[in-house]
């Protein structure tokens, strides 16, 4: 029996509707699995990874900020993150020790970065120790040198957006030559014998390294996992009141009882704003990428040693 013509126009119709679903179910589908899964362990990586790789990878930050990844403990869901991931970035020199220990054990299937140690590290004395210092990012030139780094890395993992990820990179890079001029203009405004920074950790010797101050003592060393002793806090109250500093620093992801203390017993302010070490900050902080997070720290400096104000 011949079918009719309504019937089989009809079923032509449906069959081209029912075509053009999957045609662009394929072509969501594609281009959502397409997009590499990358994870970046601290706030200040996934910040310039997000800068090259936009909305072309699926990006995890493992750490929110805040949070101390000297001290971070992982939670289920980074182990999740990391056995899915195709690539991964962590700091490396031992700055982020309980998810390096879990990249190690569950990231197999990932290609795995260690940004910091691309680059060659000032060696800090720890315990008698010497140890390569974690906290490259405060010079930017370094950054500058990782984000070429990264694009490379995203390149490799998606060749088609290889264009994209380095024009990203170049105006990012374009950015942080700004930004690294910028913070040494600032900090020359501050009267020379001033150019001390006291902080409760030993984060900021690539800064002050880079851009002309010298480093104050210190209550802990480059990881925060010790508390200081008596001993160690009645020397840095004399270092403090020897340098005769104006302020001294706290920061955000460290308790700032410590650092307030010794301020106390050597007679010296702690900054108002505290410094932003190993973390960008919360919505609304002002310190939300990496960037703002540099101008916003050496507003805080520039202003608390008696330099021009650097900030409206
Ligand atoms: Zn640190």
């Amino acid at each position: 029996m011949m079918k009719s013509p309504v019937f089989l126009w009809e079923r032509r119709r449906w069959v081209a509707a029912f075509g053009l679903a999957i045609g662009s179910f394929l072509a969501l589908a594609g281009s959502g699995w397409a997009r590499p899964r990358v994870v970046a362990t601290t706030t200040l990586i996934a910040d310039w990874v997000e800068q090259v790789g936009q909305d072309r990878i699926r990006l995890t930050s493992l750490l929110q900020p805040g949070m101390d990844p000297h001290i971070y403990e992982p939670a289920p869901a980074d182990g999740v993150a990391l056995e899915r991931a195709d690539l991964v970035f962590y700091n490396g020199y031992n700055l982020e020790p309980g998810l390096m220990r879990l990249i190690e054990a569950t990231a197999q299937g990932a290609r795995r970065v260690a940004l910091a140690e691309i680059l060659e590290p000032i060696v800090a004395n720890e315990d008698g120790i010497p140890t390569p210092d974690p906290h490259v990012w405060g010079n930017v030139e370094n950054v500058i040198l990782m984000v070429e780094r990264i694009a490379q890395e995203l390149a490799e993992l998606a060749p088609s957006e290889a264009a994209f990820f380095r024009a990203n990179a170049a105006a990012y890079q374009a950015e942080l030559a700004e930004l690294h001029a910028w913070i040494a203009q600032h900090i020359q405004t501050i009267p020379p014998p001033k150019r001390i920074l006291v902080t409760t950790h030993d984060a900021f010797a690539y800064y002050t390294q880079a851009y002309g101050l010298k480093m104050g003592g210190f209550l802990l060393g480059i990881s925060t996992e010790e508390q200081p002793s008596a001993q160690t806090v009645a020397r840095l109250v004399a270092e403090i009141r020897a340098l005769q500093v104006p302020a001294v620093f706290a920061e955000t992801t460290l308790n700032p009882a410590l650092i307030q203390t010794v301020a106390a017993e050597a007679g010296v302010k702690v900054a108002e704003q505290e410094l932003y070490s190993d973390s960008l900050g919360e919505a609304g902080s002002g310190a939300e990428t990496y960037i703002a997070m540099m101008r916003l720290n050496t507003c805080t400096i520039v202003a608390a040693l008696g330099g021009s104000p650097a900030c409206p």
